[in-house]
């Protein structure tokens, strides 16, 4: 394999998409906002505290079980910008099509980016299209940018873990993953399941009403749970502790991961959020979690631990342990 080109892998969300950024981007574009590395960037205007995140959607295929890839350029960066805990208010689309995409393929894309875009509170103020020639894309790619708020008080970010914190997630690892494989050209599987694509904001708002101790929020998209919690060990420099019998995993996704060679703790997620909560508070948030539509599988998978800084350690159902990398190699190209 070439080693001075692009690879798939370098897309993956894993090692090396994050060797990419290191070598290619960062020393270039680096400031202190960006260096962060965070779902989106904070930043302080005239008093006011912005989230500002951009996300570029290449899903393949573009229409799959319980979404397309218009409703999921909205869930993507809204997501991320309530990974923040913002509230998001203003998204710009930009819409690069290839020559010959059908035209109602076109205008059901955009109907869903717009339902998804009210049922979030989000207006879509500024937009672009480009085209180009068949061949050199494939259909339609997207972009969204986003921005939103900040409430006062609210201190969220992939460097805030500390020990002692509770791991939690709000439902099952790997929905979307396999719901946009089941759909794939050359892989035959049937499944009942749908993507868990969703808008996170509502809950997000929900579990800030409930804690200001909620330290750590992260959508585990491209790279799954595994790669999510990898990244914010090594950003907040402590150990995470998983315990593989808390694991919530569909028997739909198992079975699915099981035939495809696939771990459901690298399988792409949607509508999925890690939080990072004080342990005093944990319970208070769970609850909250359960009592909402996107969190009623809501549950603590592990903690934050002062031990082995920088890695994930996973406690299995036999007793043993074993290191939980982040995701190395291509697992799912075009997921998201
Ligand atoms: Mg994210």
């Amino acid at each position: 394999m070439k080693t001075d080109c692009i690879q798939l892998d370098h897309g993956a969300g894993g090692r090396a998409s994050h060797e990419l950024v290191a070598r290619a981007f960062l020393p270039a574009l680096t400031n202190p906002i960006l260096a962060e590395l965070n779902d989106a960037a904070a930043m302080t205007l005239d008093g006011l505290r912005l989230a500002m995140t951009t996300d570029s959607y290449v899903v393949d295929p573009i229409f799959f079980p319980g979404g397309d890839i218009g409703s999921l350029a909205v869930h993507g960066t809204v997501n991320d910008l309530a990974m923040r805990g913002a509230r998001p208010l203003y998204l710009s689309v930009g819409f690069i099509l290839e020559e010959g995409l059908v035209l109602a393929d076109l205008e059901r894309i955009v109907q869903s980016l717009a339902a998804a875009a009210r049922e979030a509170g989000v207006q879509v103020v500024t937009a672009d299209t480009k085209v180009v020639p068949r061949g050199k894309a494939d259909r339609i790619f997207i972009n969204t940018s986003g921005v939103g708020i900040i409430p006062p008080g609210v201190h969220i970010a992939g460097q805030n873990a500390r020990a002692g914190d509770r791991v939690l997630i709000n439902g099952p690892m790997g929905d979307h993953g396999v719901a946009v494989l089941s759909k794939r050209e050359g892989l035959s599987f049937q499944t009942e399941l749908e993507s868990d694509s969703a808008p996170l904001n509502g809950l997000v708002a929900a579990m800030l009403g409930a804690s200001r101790e909620i330290h750590v929020l992260r959508d585990p998209t491209r790279g799954g749970v595994a790669t999510s919690l990898n990244e914010i060990a090594r950003q907040s420099k402590v150990g995470i502790r998983l315990e593989e019998s808390r694991l919530p995993v569909r028997p739909a996704v198992t079975a699915a991961c099981e035939m495809l060679g696939l771990e459901p703790l690298y399988v792409a997620n949607e509508g999925k959020v890690l939080a990072f909560v004080a342990p005093e508070d944990a319970d208070s948030v769970l609850a909250v979690m359960g009592s909402h539509p996107l969190g009623r599988e809501a549950c603590a998978i592990g903690e934050v631990v002062e031990d082995h800084p920088g890695r994930v350690v996973l406690e299995t159902e036999i007793g043993g342990t074993r290191i939980v990398d982040m995701l190395s190699g291509e697992q799912l190209p075009r997921i998201c």
